[in-house]
């Protein structure tokens, strides 16, 4: 009897043992960074040393990135009155692909609207909303091909300011993703706030599942399998507020009127393999609605979208079609061809 249950024991030991052997090492980080709650979950040998370098890596970006904080570079050319600022090269380079997106979008994406995106008190939280003639002197600010970027020298005009609010995140995914493959990562999830970037598959070689949240509220609107990917959601929903007339007023803002973007997109999801791309296009594509976004996608070969409409549709790419799952199996969804 005794001898059964020491067996026993053994073989409960053994069973421990080989799951152990099996299951790939994981761990989560989550931290809060560049105004939102990141999670980072990493597989496989290292995992928690490289979970760890995710969020000093990303707090390096948001130190180099942020427009408020009074140390960054972002900061000192905002405020140099048009002069001439040297720069870190990492921030030139970045800058100088997100002036050429601005330029793909045709300046529905503008790395200078923060004058705008202040005005209306999305950057320190005192809402309001700016009178017509407010709104027209600050968009004369806005016009991300005056920005100029040489040798790594960045000059504004006078008055203009950069806000890398829209792509930093999508950049700081890229840079994780490159920093996870050079620890030898090869299954990872990272949650950077509506920034989803995946480094290869689950650990069982199976795709992600990745829910797109609802823009109405409630349960999420479908799910993507998807891998190796970034996968990057843009909505009004996420950050606004209600006037006293009623009227709700969001953080996207349309370069062309200086008030939030009301193209008829609810919500706009991109899928592709840079983050940064993807960042940049989310907010882009919100500004610019369904038949210029459809029009883009067309003449791009980068990514791949799922747009939900204000009135409840959905329209999917069909790069990505195959890959998106609606979770009510009745929603009339249109099917973007080339
Ligand atoms: P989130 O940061 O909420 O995930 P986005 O990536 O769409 O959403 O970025 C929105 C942020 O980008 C705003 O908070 C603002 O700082 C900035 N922004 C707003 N409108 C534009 C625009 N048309 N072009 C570039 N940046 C914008
Ligand atoms: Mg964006």
């Amino acid at each position: 009897m005794e001898k059964r249950r020491i067996a026993c024991f053994l073989a409960a030991i053994c069973a421990a043992a080989l799951l152990c052997a099996c299951a790939p090492q994981k761990a989560e980080e989550t931290f809060l960074a560049m105004d939102t709650v990141m999670s980072v979950t990493v597989y496989g040998e290292n995992a928690q040393e490289a979970a760890s370098a995710c969020r000093a890596e990303t707090e390096r970006l948001e130190a180099l990135l942020s427009v408020t904080d009074e140390q960054s570079a972002v900061y000192a050319i905002n405020h140099a009155e048009g002069q001439p600022t040297e720069t870190d090269g990492e921030l030139a380079r970045l800058l100088s692909r997100v002036l050429e997106l601005c330029g793909r979008t045709e300046g529905a994406l503008d790395v200078t609207i923060y004058p705008a995106v202040r005005a209306w008190g999305f950057t320190d939280g005192e809402y309001r909303v700016p009178s017509e003639a407010e709104l027209a002197e600050l968009l004369t600010r806005v016009d991300y091909s005056a920005v100029s970027v040489r040798d790594g020298t960045v000059t504004l005009p006078a008055g203009a300011e950069l806000d890398l609010g829209s792509t930093a995140k999508g950049y700081a995914g890229d840079r994780l993703a490159e920093l996870l493959s050079g620890m030898g990562i090869e299954s990872a999830i990272l949650d950077l706030g509506h920034n989803i970037q995946l480094i290869g598959t689950k650990p069982d070689g199976s795709s992600w599942v990745i829910a797109v949240q609802s823009p109405f509220g409630g349960d999420y609107a479908g799910t993507l399998s998807v891998s190796s990917c970034a996968v990057v959601t843009s909505g009004g929903y996420e950050r606004f507020f209600t006037d006293e007339n009623g009227c709700v007023h969001h953080h996207i803002i349309d370069p062309a009127t200086g008030h939030s973007a009301d193209s008829g997109i609810a919500s706009a999801t991109i899928i592709g393999k840079s983050g940064l791309v993807c960042d940049a296009l989310s907010t882009a594509v919100y500004v610019m609605g369904a038949e210029r976004a459809a029009e883009l996608w067309r003449a791009s070969d980068d990514f791949e979208m799922v747009l939900i409409l204000s009135d409840g549709s959905l329209a999917v790419t069909e790069g990505i079609a195959p890959a998106f799952t609606p979770a009510d199996e009745n929603a009339e969804i249109t099917v973007v061809t080339r």
